[in-house]
């Protein structure tokens, strides 16, 4: 009989700061890409989740696993003292030994790991370039199609469903036609997307969510929103991290599924 697979968390962690680009890739300061909380180890089992939480940190100790991959990792808040939830987080990951690795922008971006790349694909989509732009670097995707935009609507309806989002869909009426596109996971709707994606001639937007002024902005643009929801818009990457590790090393994985996808 083989012995179970196992991989010391540098390891695991080299290989995705490789595959990731984790150095090169600029984000946002409470992103903190890479490892967040080691452990004793050696990894043997993996969760994945698009959240860092006491929901997601409590299911993977119930799964026996000993590192939880994230997109959202445990500082976005920032400094904060540990207390509450905040020190229940670090107490439960410590009194389990499971380590913590999170990878937000370098995750969203990833050619093919990426919640961008998968999304499109899902979406029967084909990316021709990037678009949102975050310090110069492309975060999403764009490209041309010449489909029914209530086709594309159907089909992230059924994607918002699957992923425990709810989809709200702005500007589309009948007869209307989808030729070029543009999707940015998460929160992809903002002032700086509706510019770029008017400037590049996008007539569908695809995004997790933004704020209201977004799909007023949008119908003066003439440009039809898909809001798919944050949350499910960013399963996607995770579990192809999963996959990956699974791949490389032979550790088996799971993926927590939040009860409440925004
Ligand atoms: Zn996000």
């Amino acid at each position: 009989m083989h012995a179970p697979a196992q991989a010391s968390l540098e390891d695991v962690a080299r290989h995705l700061d490789t595959v990731l680009r984790t150095k090169d890739v600029p984000d946002y300061p409470g992103a903190m890409n890479g490892v967040q909380v080691e452990h004793d180890g050696p990894v043997r089992r993996c969760a994945v989740a698009v959240d860092a939480s006491l929901y997601t940190i409590d299911a993977a100790i119930v799964s026996k696993a000993n590192l939880l991959l994230v997109h959202h990792g445990l500082f976005w808040g920032g400094s904060q003292p540990l207390r509450g939830r905040v020190f229940q987080r670090v107490r439960r990951l410590l009194a389990h030994d499971v380590a913590v690795y999170s990878s937000h922008l370098p995750l969203d971006l990833h050619p093919t790991l990426g919640n961008n790349a998968i999304m499109a694909r899902t979406l029967e989509l084909t990316p021709s370039s990037g678009f949102a732009h975050f310090q110069s670097i492309p975060i999403g995707v764009m490209g041309e199609a010449d489909v029914d935009t209530a086709t594309l609507v159907g089909r992230c309806d059924t994607l918002a469903r699957r992923e425990g989002g709810q989809l709200v869909a702005v500007g589309v009426t009948p007869e209307r036609r989808t030729r070029r596109w543009a999707l940015c996971t998460g929160a992809g709707a903002s002032s700086d997307t509706l510019r770029e994606a008017a400037a590049a001639g996008v007539d569908t937007l695809i995004v997790g969510e933004g704020p209201h002024h977004t799909a007023v902005e949008a119908m003066e643009l003439g440009i039809a929103v898909l809001y798919v929801g944050h949350y499910a818009t960013e399963t996607f990457g995770v579990r192809a991290l999963g996959e990956e590790i699974e791949r490389t090393f032979g550790i088996p994985w799971s993926f927590v599924a939040a009860p409440t996808g925004l």
